[in-house]
């Protein structure tokens, strides 16, 4: 935990922090002609290598083009719908902005997916995807320009949400963000953090974050280890 006050903008990634893609994977499935289940098993075994599902695609399925299947999934998958949106989302989110912070929601998504994310109305000051700002996570450009939309000279205000160590924690860490890391979804699960680096904050989901960040004060969480409270202390190297 660094000695600093409690940020005072939350911005949250968006694929598996406000997102759950289980039915991409699902759709997926379908197209490659394997069970959801043996392609995440496979997804995982990519993840934890270091790859991703441009691995785990080719392995369950080698005779498929799956890049040209890429239309049949998006008209399948049909885009963001509310039943997507995690459980947590709307109380955290609504929980942090009624306590006075600014809740934004920035990450990578491609260009069709920000009109699909402004259509289901959650309680956001503000939502922008790498498409929109012309850059990727974990770039450090990306993080800069949205420091620069919001109008934030000091990264320290901020603290930024997600579910990946590479996209997420260690560039928003090296970009001098407060970081909160949420280990849901395949990545979150998988990855590790390495030695010398330690979130602001380590949780299962959002439920947790508006009380933690009220509790902050001088870098100090009260009444709470935040790697204790993902059951990871261990492996986070906690002091
Ligand atoms: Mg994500």
């Amino acid at each position: 935990m660094s000695g600093r006050t409690a940020p005072d903008v939350v911005v949250l990634d968006i694929g598996e922090i406000v997102i759950d893609e289980t039915r991409v994977w699902t759709v997926w499935a379908e197209l490659l002609g394997v069970s959801p289940a043996t392609l995440m098993a496979v997804l995982g075994a990519a993840v934890s290598q270091g790859g991703d599902h441009t691995d785990a695609f080719p392995h369950v399925a080698p005779n498929v083009d799956w890049a040209a299947l890429e239309g049949e999934h998006e008209t399948r998958y049909g885009g963001f719908a509310a039943s997507d949106v995690y459980a947590d989302v709307v109380p955290a989110l609504s929980a942090l902005r009624a306590a006075g912070r600014r809740v934004v929601l920035a990450g990578n998504q491609p260009e069709r997916r920000a009109a699909q994310l402004r259509a289901l109305d959650l309680p956001v000051d503000d939502l922008v995807t790498s498409d929109e700002l012309g850059v990727e996570k974990p770039d450090a450009a990306f993080f800069a320009a949205v420091l620069d939309r919001l109008g934030i000279d000091d990264p320290a205000q901020v603290l930024y949400v997600g579910d990946r160590v590479d996209n997420d924690v260690l560039p928003a860490v090296a970009a001098g963000m407060a970081t909160c890391w949420v280990t849901r979804g395949p990545w979150g699960q998988l990855q590790e953090l390495p030695e010398d680096v330690e979130p602001d904050l380590v949780l299962e989901g959002l439920g947790e974050l508006p009380e933690l960040l009220a509790a902050w004060h001088d870098g100090i969480v009260d009444g709470a280890d935040a790697g204790e409270a993902a059951g990871r202390s261990g492996e986070k190297g906690d002091a």
